[in-house]
């Protein structure tokens, strides 16, 4: 029987090709034919370029109907919103514009000062006295209430932050709610999670959130520390507190008692407030692994209870037999998820060399396939660059890359002209003394090396000062346990990426920090159990 070589659309109707269009891209097709026919030279081995991009216009999504924003929005203290003490205020503004979205209050120390004796009193007060089973009820309340008005939060978030659509919605929103019922059921379990002990409170806890992830750092936070029955002092990115503070209307429609839950937006200088603060018992800080340092250096002489949870340059480890096409769909989601700015992105690839052009090569047409642009059409896959300051130390480092010898491939889509983007790019010919290689870029940008052996591949992988992530594409389980043991890394993912849930503790070593955020282990940093 004569075999069809052609392509068969979806209406029924079908075309018949010759066999070397077989692995064309549909649109380029007829154009390659024309030209064959005239008796151009057609070489076989090398595979036609594919076409993608600018093709297709969407409708837009529901999601992309946009959300009023309160003209000011000010502080949470006390279960009151309040101005700022200094009636100072910043602006927000929208990454995928460089418009000012809305103002925001500026707190400083004096109102840290507020938040923590509003904490410290609530301890004191009803929800110190609450039995667990109760303390529960409003993690679960608060989780429904997420869920409801998770459409509003999910534009806002993409809004604030730059964030695709699609992302916020799909990813950060499910995994909000997710925190906050996963942490509800432990509240009046934790006798069972720490048997023989008696766990209680640890106290006032200071935490200090980075603008990558903003309401998705806010529930990793206040969702393990309500359930172990703290009060909690709350600092959001400045560049993205707004979806914070729809959250503290949530908290406080919960009827959560006052001050329980503060929130204190501000820069830098309001989070260093409360680190410094001597009366906050504990300390959780997601960000860079700079302030990180700082804020280590701070609580070693104050006795304050720290986590941190600081950047990285993951390795994915990619070997000859894995399946390609599946891998290559793990890299584009492993650095080019939320534009990049993950402390977990796999930002450095290790591909096996035997297979090396193979995966260039697919790497380079799927990455002609990101659309970039408007973060609330729900066909975006890379947003906006949350900031004007990161996309400078995004081309910062890019110069750097391209400086001292590696070589930069970078998408042909067009960026809008106004906003902060930065093309899907990547960087081969690095070596490991690049800082492309060693420095967390937080941007769309992949540096790419090779390796021969799996040995060579763990000493490359760990050939770095941090160690939160890790990726591993193999199709035999046994190199994945022999290649995952030997990581030095908090989270290893084996054959996928980007992967999270409330029940996995998720935290690094080396730079990266230290504790864990998520299940049991991320339970235990916010219980005294001594
Ligand atoms: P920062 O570490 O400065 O910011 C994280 C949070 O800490 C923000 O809320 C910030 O406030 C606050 N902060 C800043 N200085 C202090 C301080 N001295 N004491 C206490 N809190 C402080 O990160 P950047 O926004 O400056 O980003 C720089 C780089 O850090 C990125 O390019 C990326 O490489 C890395 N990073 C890593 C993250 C991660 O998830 N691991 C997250 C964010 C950044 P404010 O926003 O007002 O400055």
């Amino acid at each position: 029987m004569a075999l069809f070589r052609g392509v068969v659309f979806l209406d029924g109707s079908s075309v018949s090709l010759p066999r070397s269009a077989l692995s064309l891209n549909l649109p380029a097709m007829a154009k390659s034919k024309t030209k064959r026919a005239k008796g151009k030279k057609h070489h076989a081995a090398v595979e036609p370029m594919l076409e993608f991009g600018d093709r297709w216009d969407y409708a837009p999504a529901p999601e992309s109907t946009p959300v009023p924003l309160k003209k000011r929005y000010p502080l949470y203290i006390g279960g009151k919103f309040v101005a700022a003490k200094s009636g100072r205020v910043f602006r927000s503004i929208n990454p995928a514009s460089g418009k000012k979205l809305t103002d925001i209050a500026a707190g400083g120390p004096e109102d840290v000062d507020r938040a923590v004796k509003a904490a410290r009193k609530a301890l004191a007060g009803p929800w110190g006295k609450m039995p667990a089973a109760e303390r529960g009820k409003f993690l679960y309340r608060i989780a429904r209430m997420v869920q409801e008005r998770s459409r509003e939060l999910a534009i806002l978030e993409t809004m604030d932050g730059g964030k695709p659509i699609k992302e916020s919605r799909d990813v950060d929103l499910p995994l909000v709610a997710a925190h906050f019922f996963y942490h509800a059921g432990w509240a009046d379990k934790l006798e069972y999670a720490f048997p023989g002990r008696k766990p209680k409170a640890i106290g006032v806890c200071g935490q200090v959130i980075p603008w990558n992830f903003p309401l998705m750092m806010a529930a990793w936070k206040l969702a393990p520390a309500l359930a172990c029955g703290n009060t909690v002092v709350l600092k959001p990115a400045e560049t993205t507190s707004v979806t914070a503070l729809h959250l503290a209307e949530i908290i406080a429609d919960s009827g959560l008692p006052d001050g329980v839950v503060n929130i204190v937006t501000g820069k830098g200088s309001a989070g260093a407030a409360i680190v410094d603060h001597p009366d906050v018992d504990k300390v959780a800080f997601t960000g860079s692994t700079r302030v990180g340092k700082q804020i280590a250096a701070a609580a070693a002489t104050s006795g304050k209870r720290l986590t941190l949870e600081l950047g990285g340059k993951a390795a994915n480890i990619l070997f000859d037999d894995a399946p390609l096409d599946q891998a290559v769909e793990g890299i584009i989601n492993g650095i080019y998820f939320n534009q990049g700015h993950v402390c977990c992105a796999g930002s450095r690839l290790l591909v096996q060399e035997s297979v090396y052009d193979k995966v260039m090569r697919k790497l380079s047409d799927r990455i002609k396939t990101l659309r970039v642009g408007d973060p609330l059409d729900k066909n975006t896959d890379i947003g906006a660059i949350n900031s004007k300051a990161q996309l400078q130390r995004i081309r910062e480092l890019v110069d750097c890359g391209v400086a001292e010898g590696a070589r930069l491939h970078q998408s042909k889509c067009k960026l809008p002209s106004e906003g902060y983007w930065f093309k899907p790019s990547f960087f081969t010919g690095v070596t490991a003394s690049h800082r492309i290689a060693r420095e967390e870029i937080f941007g769309p940008v992949l540096s790419v090396m090779t390796f021969r052996t799996p040995e060579e591949a763990i000493e490359r992988a760990n050939n770095t000062c941090y160690g939160l992530s890790a990726g591993v594409w193999t199709d035999k389980g046994s190199k994945i346990h022999k290649v995952a043991a030997e990581l030095k890394a908090g989270v290893i993912w084996a054959n996928t990426y980007n992967k999270f849930d409330p029940a996995s503790p998720f935290g690094g070593y080396k730079e990266s920090g230290f504790g864990r955020e998520g299940g049991l282990q991320g339970l235990a940093a916010y219980v005294d159990i001594s």
